[in-house]
């Protein structure tokens, strides 16, 4: 008997050649019926024998394209409407969107293939691409996702390109960035003054260009890259020297992972994640012997090193470039630049020529950095290839829009069971990124229309994301303590609820109290926390310059363990201190001088750090405690330190471990040795700090979250150390574990809260 099954499929279905599957799959099965795009995602209705009904859309889960994502299928059965034949028809547009936008992803191999084909029409067309591959989320300006829609509205397509995109067969069936030489954008070499270099392949020159050393701006798929060959040390000091970016390590790009081994070590995982369509920046292990020029990443292990996506970066690496630097378009801190005429106003100071393109970048979108720890993937920066991809809840929450944190910042939209986190907006501290983003904040509740019920923003009354949030009317706002919304983004990426014992291993952030805190023992639930032990408090003398000059983080805990007797210790950091800023300090100290106290754990890294000679002035965020991680040795030794209380609360003191570190170094104790004893220490501190709790408050889960835990050794030893004594475990892998995780908590946390009241 003849059936006909009606289905309303959410998800990313759109733009990832969702319609010719489902196409195929019906005519293979001689199904009657068709498909089209809505707002919500996709429509089918399918005609036939039951059986073949059944396995169709068994088919769909175990053969849909690899970038579709399928969230919910909603089906019912009707009466037959007699379908002649399937077809697929025009979107339709309503007034309820629930589709959700793919993210951009990199060139696929049968693209590839085409590009590299001399008999091919695309034979080395920058900008190839079909339903599988290509530009989505960056050039999107409102949904349904049809051309019309996007950047490409622009070009009109030329007779072979419109051939391929209306025939239901072909791979470019609606893949609606599709263009080719004839009818596309092209790429352009401009000197940095804004005159077009004339007469030459636009491409190929660049390739020269490189090879003699200059600085090229190269419009991407995200944004504007500067690239130098990163074997020509003279280049990429330049490079810093203009960009006044000093040590901060800089990405590479190389053609293949056989390049990539002549420098770096890369593990099957690690391979598979640089291939991913994702293909995002992978931290590696150096090799002693390379021959990338040390400037590129000075004093640290590890280089970031990503594989082409753009079909551009395959055509300039192909010209025989072991690596080159490709490191994001902007100044310092400052957002990348997106557009042509702000790119040369921005950057013609630093780059010497650019290449640029006619395709519009409608949303700026980094880079993503992840790296591979305990066989699992972990998000340092979750931006383009993973963005817009939402989070999955384990609960219905109100539409919401939480603001973030300062530094950083992501935003994050929710709604239902998905939480979408935006793209890397960076440190809210200029107007720049203020400006991106609020324009982030506009397009994601375009594409996604959410209409924020409830703003979830941070407690701190200073940052330019909470004046935001409080300028907002008609809506509820709800303040998230950032701890708080740590642990909870830890808990909703894995599914759990509360309570959890929750170890918040941080850099700065605004506490109830008033003081900055950062070493947090929370007992969390979504709705709420107890503050049940921190580190013991310290001074911060001169505020944010404490956090850019890890010496005086080190005089204070010097200061605190031994008082003015520290200037009688006979080792090196005391007699490379400077009598007259060491007497500053210590009376800003005393005084109570623009010198907030502070649990912060990042700051005890800071202070041990600058007390091994490893580094006074930090030059990025987190920089000596990544240098102290470096500078590690082997050994299970560890110093003795007692857990104090304060009424109910547990006191991580740091005098013993200072009294220790320093009973080492006048011992002549290496510092790799120090180093170790102190990461150890740590990892025992915390496992008794969870042992107590586990007795008193009968709670077995753990939850770790924060930037500390960027700390490979500190994450993979404490995780192995709680596992063995039977905790359960949860840490980070789809968010970040430092403040780019921070929205998808406050999300969780606004909503819970309103929950409550109710
Ligand atoms: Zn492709
Ligand atoms: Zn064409
Ligand atoms: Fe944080």
């Amino acid at each position: 008997m003849i059936q006909r099954a009606k289905a309303i499929i959410n998800g990313i279905v759109q733009g990832v050649g969702f319609r010719p599957f489902i196409y195929q799959l019906a005519k293979k099965k001689g199904l009657g019926g068709y498909i089209a795009n809505t707002s919500m995602g996709v429509d089918i209705e399918v005609e036939g024998e039951l059986g073949e009904i059944e396995n169709f859309f068994q088919e769909i889960h175990t053969r849909k394209p690899p970038l579709a994502r399928i969230v919910h299928i909603e089906r019912q059965y009707l009466p037959p409407q007699h379908y002649k034949d399937f077809v697929i028809r025009k979107s339709l547009v309503q007034a309820h969107r629930s589709a959700l936008v793919a993210p951009d992803v990199g060139v696929c191999d049968d693209c590839l293939r085409e590009m590299n084909d001399p008999r091919d029409h695309r034979y080395r067309y920058p900008f190839i691409n079909c339903t599988n591959c290509g530009p989505r989320y960056t050039i999107i300006k409102d949904i349904p996702y049809d051309r019309d829609k996007t950047s490409m509205a622009s070009f009109l397509m030329c007779e072979k390109c419109r051939k391929e995109y209306e025939d239901p067969v072909d791979r470019r069936f609606h893949a609606q960035p599709n263009a080719c030489w004839k009818c596309g954008p092209i790429v352009r070499l401009y000197q940095s003054s804004n005159r077009p270099v004339e007469g030459v392949d636009p491409i190929s020159e660049t390739c020269k260009l490189l090879k003699s050393g200059k600085i090229i701006g190269i419009k991407g798929l995200g944004g504007f890259h500067l690239a130098v060959d990163a074997t020509d040390g003279k280049a990429v000091e330049r490079l810093r020297e203009r960009k006044h970016r000093e040590e901060k390590p800089l990405a590479l790009i190389s053609p293949s992972i056989e390049r990539i081994e002549q420098y770096a070590y890369v593990s099957p995982l690690e391979a598979q994640v640089l291939q991913s369509p994702q293909s995002p920046i992978v931290l590696l292990r150096k090799k002693e012997q390379n021959a990338i020029s040390s400037e590129v990443a000075p004093r640290s292990c590890c280089f970031g090193v990503m594989l082409p996506y753009a079909p551009l970066h395959h055509l300039i690496l192909q010209e025989g470039f072991l690596a080159l630097v490709l490191t994001s378009g902007n100044i310092s801190e400052e957002p990348i630049a997106i557009d042509n005429k702000e790119a040369f106003r921005r950057l013609s100071g630093i780059a010497d020529y650019f290449l640029v393109h006619n395709r519009d970048i409608y949303l700026r979108n980094d880079d993503s950095v992840v790296r591979v720890l305990g066989q699992k993937v972990r998000m340092i920066r979750r931006s383009r290839g993973y963005v817009p991809v939402p989070v999955t809840l384990d609960r219905g929450i109100r539409p919401t829009l939480a603001c973030g944190p300062f530094l950083a910042n992501t935003v994050c939209l929710g709604k239902g069971n998905n939480a979408f986190l935006s793209q890397h907006v960076g440190d809210l501290e200029n107007l720049e990124t203020f400006e991106a983003f609020e324009r982030t904040i506009d397009h994601l509740k375009a594409i996604l229309e959410i209409d924020p019920e409830v703003i979830a923003y941070d407690l701190h009354p200073d940052y330019l994301s909470t004046q935001y949030a409080t300028k907002q009317t008609g809506v509820r706002k709800v303040g998230v303590q950032h701890h708080h919304a740590h642990i909870a983004s830890c808990m909703a990426e894995n599914g759990i609820t509360g309570p959890v014992i929750g170890l918040a291993m941080d850099g700065t952030g605004y506490g109830t109290d008033g003081t900055v805190w950062g070493g947090e023992i929370l007992l969390t639930n979504f709705h709420s926390f107890e503050r049940v032990g921190h580190f013991q408090n310290v001074s911060l003398p001169g505020g944010e310059a404490a956090i850019r000059e890890p010496w005086r983080m080190a005089l204070e805990y010097l200061h605190h363990a031994f008082g003015k007797g520290l200037f009688d210790l006979p080792i090196e950091f005391v007699k490379r201190l400077d009598p007259k800023k060491a007497k500053i300090i210590l009376t800003m100290i005393e005084k109570n001088i623009n010198s907030p106290q502070t649990s912060s754990c990042g700051r005890l890294f800071d202070g041990v750090a600058a007390l091994l000679g490893l580094r006074d002035r930090a030059f990025y965020r987190g920089q000596a405690a990544v240098e102290l991680e470096m500078e590690m040795g082997g050994g299970k030794g560890s110093y003795s330190v007692v857990i104090g209380e304060e009424g109910e609360e547990l006191i991580i003191p740091h005098g013993p471990i200072i009294r220790g570190v320093i009973s080492d170094l006048i011992e002549g104790i290496d510092r790799r040795t120090i180093s170790r004893k102190f990461h150890n220490t740590l990892v025992r501190l915390f496992t008794d700090t969870c042992i107590k709790l586990r007795d008193r408050r009968n709670l077995n889960r753990v939850a770790l979250s924060g930037g500390v835990f960027q700390n490979a050794f500190l994450l993979a030893e404490l995780e192995k150390v709680l596992l063995d004594l039977g905790f359960e475990v949860y840490t980070h892998s789809v968010v970040p574990t430092n403040d780019g995780g921070i929205s998808l908590g406050q999300i969780m946390v606004a909503n819970a809260v309103l929950d409550r009241e109710k």
